[in-house]
């Protein structure tokens, strides 16, 4: 039973940065190069390498290894719930609040 438990806190944890994912790979463009800046100054060397990279004029395609990077460290963080409590939606990183809890809470 203690294996079926742990189980599923696994596959909560799981579900939980799936849905992170699966919004940060919704943003547009414009909110991921947003989201991208604003990772910049959290993020090591590495990963801010790769995002100047990504951010780049060249478009220099990622390595494999930067590829994998990208998808595990830093793609998940782009995203982030909304300020809001209770509000379930996702906003690009340092936006805050999303569209309409801005307009109800915060203007
Ligand atoms: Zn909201």
């Amino acid at each position: 039973m203690v294996c079926k438990s742990s189980l599923t806190k696994i596959f909560k944890e799981v579900t939980m940065s799936d849905k992170f994912k699966e919004a940060a790979q919704n943003l547009c463009d414009d909110e991921r190069t947003i989201a991208l800046k604003e990772r910049l100054d959290y993020v090591d060397a590495t990963e801010s390498g790769i995002i100047k990279q990504i951010l780049g004029r060249e478009g220099k395609p990622l390595s494999n290894k930067q590829k994998f990077i990208y998808q595990t460290k830093i793609e998940p963080t782009l995203v982030e719930k909304c300020g809001i409590q209770g509000c379930e939606k996702f906003v690009p990183a340092g936006t805050g609040y999303c569209d309409s809890c801005q307009i109800e809470y915060v203007e």
